[in-house]
């Protein structure tokens, strides 16, 4: 499925990708608008009107930072994800990915619309960042994914030949974008939510299981055979 002799750098996002993405439907769609109300004292049926505001503007900058929600719901969202913070967790055999990454060695950097705040947050608590040669986030950039800019500033940050880099992202307004930017290898994923039921990117090939991407030998096997 991949010809990893022609990858020298792999970009993953996190939410969705390396990170089940059940934490972040379950935070915004559900504990958050339950808070929410609770905190502000308000009645139950406000929770679909916060739900419908949180699901307006996704895939703006603002949309991925916490402290513009903070701002715009009154309440402290770090502390809040934090009563959740146990359902933040690998997604299915992403660990065994990472560590075959790390010994196959292509660069491999966190691309991720996650903001600073989020990414102090998840990071401690998965482990991520022993596997990742860099991360950048759209917020230190000032231009989410979605947008051209991202890309072209990555590239000045981590310097990548988009013919020979690989990136996997479960949202597909994402690929779409890396694709005009030029980026050659694009993989989406089958099931970023482990509650939620599989679906079809309709334009972009998609993997269940990362052990799909790896060749049938790995190189420690070749090894041992001498
Ligand atoms: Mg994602």
């Amino acid at each position: 499925m991949i010809d990893w002799r022609a990858i020298d750098t792999v970009l993953l996002d996190m939410d969705g990708t390396l990170l089940d993405l059940h934490f972040d439907s379950h935070f915004w769609l559900e504990h958050l608008p339950r808070r929410y109300v609770e905190l502000h004292r308000l009645d139950d049926a406000t929770q679909e009107t916060i739900r419908a505001r949180i699901l307006r503007d996704q895939g703006s900058l603002d949309w991925y930072s916490l402290a513009y929600w903070r701002r715009e719901l009154g309440v402290d969202i770090v502390a809040l994800k934090r009563e959740v913070q146990h359902l933040i967790g690998l997604r299915s055999d992403a660990l065994d990915f990472l560590v075959w990454l790390k010994q196959a060695h292509p660069r491999v950097v966190l691309a991720t619309n996650a903001d600073r705040e989020s990414l102090d947050l998840k990071l401690p608590l998965t482990g991520l960042e022993a596997y990742l040669d860099a991360v950048v986030s759209s917020a230190d950039i000032g231009a989410p994914k979605e947008e051209q800019a991202f890309w072209s500033a990555l590239q000045r940050i981590e310097p990548f030949d988009p013919a020979r880099t690989l990136l996997i992202d479960d949202n597909s307004v994402v690929l779409e974008s890396a694709r005009e930017f030029g980026i050659r290898h694009l993989l989406g994923i089958l099931q970023p939510d482990s509650q939620r039921p599989e679906r079809r990117l309709e334009s972009f090939s998609a993997v269940d299981r990362f052990a799909r991407l790896l060749p049938e030998t790995s190189p420690s096997q070749e090894e041992s055979h001498g």
